[in-house]
Parts: C-alpha cells; sequence; structure tokens
C-alpha cells in the first residue's frame, strides 16, 4: 500500500492532532507512517493543513501532499474559501464532515460524508472533530481497524495531556464515526500511480502587494471578511453587560463598537472568533454558541 492523504479544516478544529490519529493508527496497523501539520495561520478559524502518508516501505517523502489519493475535509465551507481538492488524484476519496452529500462537481472523485461536528458537539459539546476526522479517514480509507484506531486516539489524546474523562469522550466520538462511515475503494488508475507521489511543490516569492491583495492600501482590511473563519461566536448579553468597555478595548481585530451608551456592538462579518473578549469579561456577560 502508498496512500498520500491530505486533511483540511479550520484552526481550532484539531486537524493537526486528526493527521496524528491516521499516522499512528497506520504504524499499529503494520505501515510505515509519517504525518505532519503546515504550520503558519496558528489562530482559531483559519485554514490548517496536515499531511500523512503511508507505505508498506520505508517513507522518504516530506513535505506538503501536492497530489493526494484521499482528502478529508472538517470544515466544508473551505470548498468555497480555499482550494482542498487541488491536485487530487482522479478516482480518489474526499471525507467529508457534511449533514448531506456536497455537490463537488468532480464525477471522478468518490465521497464519503458524515457530520461529525454534529456528533462532536453532542458528545464533547464543541466542535473538535480530532478523534472522529481521524476514524474516519482510517475506516474510509481501510487503513486500520477499529482497535488500532482507538488505540491511536487515546494514544495522542493522552499526549495532549487531556483529562480521563475528555480521552474516554474522544474515544466515544471515534468509535461512532468509525461505525458510521463506509469504506471506499481508492480507484486511481495506471496513469495516476506512475505520477511522481512526492512532487517538490514550489511557492513563488511575490511581491508583497500582490500576496495580500486586500490589504495592500490603507483603510481597505474591511474588506477582508474574516468573520468566515469563526467556528464559535461570541454573545453579548445586554442583561449582564456593565458596559466596562473591556471587550471593546482587547479585541485585536477592533470587531467590537460602542454606541453613544458605551453599550458594546460585535461586527459579525470581521470577528473571527477568537473568544479573548469572553475571557475578558469582567461579569461573564459574554456568551459562546457554537
Ligand atoms: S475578541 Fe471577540 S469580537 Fe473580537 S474577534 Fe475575538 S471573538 Fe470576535
Ligand atoms: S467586557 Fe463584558 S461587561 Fe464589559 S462591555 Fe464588554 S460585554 Fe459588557
Amino acid at each position: 500500500m502508498k496512500l498520500n492523504i491530505r486533511l483540511h479544516g479550520r484552526g481550532g478544529q484539531g486537524i493537526k492532532t486528526a493527521g496524528r490519529v491516521v499516522g499512528t493508527a497506520a504504524f499499529l496497523a503494520g505501515y510505515y507512517a509519517q504525518d505532519s501539520p503546515m504550520y503558519g495561520p496558528e489562530r482559531r478559524g483559519a485554514h490548517v493543513s496536515s499531511f500523512v502518508r503511508i507505505s508498506d516501505e520505508p517513507v522518504d517523502g516530506r513535505g506538503y501532499i501536492a497530489a493526494p489519493d484521499a482528502v478529508a475535509i472538517a470544515d466544508h465551507s473551505l470548498l468555497e474559501q480555499a482550494s482542498p481538492l487541488q491536485g487530487l488524484r482522479s478516482g480518489g476519496v474526499v471525507i467529508i464532515n457534511a449533514a448531506k452529500h456536497v455537490e463537488l462537481g468532480i464525477p471522478t472523485i468518490q465521497q464519503a460524508v458524515l457530520d461529525i461536528s454534529t456528533l462532536a458537539n453532542k458528545i464533547l459539546g464543541r466542535d473538535a472533530v480530532s478523534a472522529g476526522v481521524g476514524a474516519a479517514v482510517c475506516k474510509a480509507l481501510g487503513i486500520a481497524g477499529r482497535a488500532d484506531v482507538i488505540e491511536a486516539v487515546k494514544m495522542e489524546m493522552e499526549e495532549l495531556g487531556l483529562r480521563e474523562e475528555l480521552i474516554e469522550a474522544n474515544i466515544k466520538l471515534a468509535e461512532e464515526c468509525y461505525a458510521a462511515i463506509p469504506t471506499l475503494q481508492l480507484k486511481t488508475n495506471e496513469e495516476d500511480m506512475l505520477m511522481e507521489r512526492d512532487e517538490i511543490v514550489e511557492i513563488p516569492a511575490t511581491p508583497a502587494p500582490a500576496s495580500v491583495a486586500l490589504i495592500s492600501a490603507a483603510g481597505n482590511s474591511t474588506a477582508r471578511k474574516t468573520g468566515a473563519w469563526r467556528d464559535a461566536t461570541p454573545v453579548i448579553n445586554y442583561q449582564k453587560c456593565t458596559r466596562c468597555m473591556v471587550c471593546y478595548i482587547y479585541c485585536p481585530d477592533s470587531c467590537i463598537s460602542l454606541d453613544e451608551t458605551l453599550t458594546p456592538h460585535i461586527d459579525y462579518e470581521h470577528c473571527k472568533g477568537c473568544l479573548i473578549c469572553f475571557m475578558e469579561c469582567p461579569p461573564r456577560a459574554i456568551q459562546v454558541e457554537v
């Protein structure tokens, strides 16, 4: 077996850990495995990727996977805002965290859909899908059996230092996702298999104004709607709000404005859900909705 998998999600969902669960489960199942995340936009809500290479021979490739056999997408809104299907081989598999089938417009790609977020919210109380995505990828691609996946989840959650009850909850999420998702057969054709599996991805240097086009001129950062990154929403309870202005001062993106009575208002088009306002509000007048 030789399998290259790319995982996409948003900061806070656990995409790095999902990749580690897949890599560890593959290792426990007897394969060589390598997993790595792509660091960079390390903030809640931003697009995050991780990569897993699995083989019955030692893995020499490193870095970004340009032509994956399978892609996992933990937030289907990324299909509009990023390019998670880029380079996916014909006949490959997409595992999507969504409530229903997503129209991808590529008939040669197979799709396995599971509403992992709803299960995670029910079991963990938040959209932390790492164990669920990891288990779903392992089952959908036939990488590892249930026992190896559960052991991998336990090992990775212990390494994160989670409390016992949270480890148990993540195992429950993994078990439910493993049971619910079907196993698909990769239908990668011969021509695709002959393609270089570990291409060097050249990222050309571009002048700063080209790479940050929307904020290259003064005063136009409002054109970048960072509200689309949010996976948790702060909501002000005006009955409890004392108009102390702390949230207004602390919001790193200036998304909170005050009216003439010093009442704060959140600009949800730009609030990216960092929840600093929630953490800092003295009377706990800000609630979190997921
Ligand atoms: S501090 Fe609050 S309002 Fe500002 S971006 Fe973070 S979550 Fe949104
Ligand atoms: S920090 Fe809390 S109490 Fe103070 S203005 Fe903001 S929401 Fe109101």
